[in-house]
């Protein structure tokens, strides 16, 4: 079984390469930039190859197997409701800390969630958090995060017995984290990668509330979140069947923003450059690289109308934090008691998932994760010189403090488009000036570079 796995993932490798040349190239050049993206190295592409469509549809079936996990459900049942299913995940995730030569640590967090709208009783809620701690010391400190969910619901978000399979919602993000747990737990990184598996969600986004103030509190630099959530199904209930795109989520101007810090995003012309853009715009700059047939779709929204994800939580604590999700949904399938009706069939089954798909989003995530963890910090403090009139852009920014950085790059792009567009590599400075190229007509960022060419999310500056 093993080796018909393996020859099966090789031929996938040399698919995968062969669309990156051709299309990498089709792609950049339509947009007209000169940004080379980050590069692929081959254990990455190794990694991408290792995520299994076989693997995921697994752990997909055992989580459906447990009949509901909806977060009132059974905590006790050794079969079925919510703890037994938590039960599952975390003996999955001690599995991939057992591969990790003891750089992952796996834990269980229990909170009681007090009464509420949709919590009638004190109600015990635990998350999964397994974190693959970074091993470089100046990066180890900076934190991404990634999750699922995996509490499920139907139609009445307080029916905690029914059958609620929750296979699209959210058992494709929970057997995503698991397969990117599984991979990269045997890999070495210089930031630290938390794999979340969240729950409460249905309920309130309780689990990650929990968790991401949790974070907050303890002053951990959480520097990019993202959540899968519903990310199985590549047909959409208007027909649609697209296997490519992966909406990206990513909330502009913050609401927490104050008055001063408003002021300053209004004079540097600032609401395209928050920073879950930032990290959208480098999560599809890794993932065009790394795995070309799939398209980062980026959304200017926080989430859907009338939908909310764990990402919310994040973003609430100051965290850059994005959401993941299939490109066309199915109201049908999503917190539906199951049934069939006029011969449409209701529910959140196995059968509506493409579990192709759910390995590409998966590869998406990969490719991000890798190159964020692999990469230097964006840098802090940068600054553009606007005290005076000048035709030139002079930026400046605190220097990067990894032992293996190699310099920075300035990149810039037109007001109006959405992506950066041209990249000047300025080398190991703190400062630099654009001759003849005014900030008034363009955006500008600063982002770092290391040894390895693993670039930084840009930094969008402040004025001086
Ligand atoms: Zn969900």
């Amino acid at each position: 079984m093993k080796k018909l796995a393996y020859g099966l993932s090789a031929l996938a490798c040399a698919g995968l390469l062969a669309a990156s040349a051709t299309m990498a190239l089709g792609t950049r050049s339509a947009e007209g930039g000169d940004d080379q993206g980050p590069p692929v190295s081959p254990d990455v592409r190794h990694m991408l190859n290792d995520v299994s469509a076989t693997n995921i549809e697994d752990s997909i079936n055992t989580l459906v197997s447990f009949g509901t996990r909806h977060t009132l459900s059974s905590q006790t049942d050794p079969n079925r409701g919510i703890g037994a299913a938590t039960e599952w995940v975390y003996q999955q995730l001690l599995q991939s800390a057992a591969a990790s030569g003891g750089r992952m640590t796996v834990e269980k967090q229990s909170f009681v969630q007090p009464p509420g709208p949709r919590i009638p009783v004190p109600t015990t809620i635990t998350n999964v958090i397994a974190t693959l701690h970074g091993t470089q010391p100046e990066s180890t400190g900076r934190t991404y995060v990634v999750s699922g969910h995996l509490d499920s619901r139907v139609t009445d978000v307080l029916n905690g017995t029914s059958d609620a399979p929750g296979a699209d919602d959210d058992g494709s993000g929970v057997a995503a984290v698991l397969e990117l747990a599984r991979i990269m737990s045997t890999r070495h990184f210089d930031a630290t990668i938390v794999f979340a598996v969240f729950s409460g969600e249905e309920q309130g986004t309780f689990g990650s509330v929990n968790f991401a103030s949790r974070l907050k509190a303890a002053g951990t630099n959480v520097a990019g979140m993202f959540s899968n959530d519903i990310i199985g199904s590549s047909l959409g209930q208007n027909g649609v069947r697209d296997r490519r795109d992966l909406r990206v989520f990513a909330e502009g101007p913050s609401p927490q923003e104050t008055p001063a810090q408003a002021a300053i995003r209004r004079t540097m012309g600032g609401e395209n450059d928050s920073a879950p853009r930032q990290l959208a715009r480098f999560v599809r700059e890794a993932a065009q690289a790394a795995i070309p047939k799939m398209n980062v779709w980026m959304i200017y929204r926080r989430d859907r109308f009338l939908r909310g994800s764990d990402h919310l939580s994040f973003l609430q604590q100051g965290y850059p934090g994005l959401r993941f999700t299939e490109p066309n949904e199915d109201y049908r399938h999503e917190h539906q008691d199951v049934r069939v009706e006029n011969g449409v069939q209701f529910g959140d089954l196995e059968q509506f998932l493409d579990y192709h798909y759910i390995a590409n989003v998966a590869r998406v995530n990969l490719s991000a994760l890798a190159a964020l963890a692999n990469g230097p910090a964006a840098p802090s403090g940068v600054k553009v010189e606007a005290s005076t009139l000048t035709v030139d852009t002079s930026l400046e920014w605190q220097p990067n403090t990894e032992p293996d950085l190699a310099g920075y790059e300035i990149v810039y792009r037109d007001t109006n488009m959405p992506y950066w567009q041209h990249t000047i590599p300025v080398g190991n400075v703190t400062s630099y000036t654009v001759k003849g190229i005014t900030k008034d007509n363009y955006l500008f960022g600063v982002r770092a570079v290391d040894k390895d060419g693993n670039r930084s999310v840009v930094t969008f500056p402040v004025p001086k």
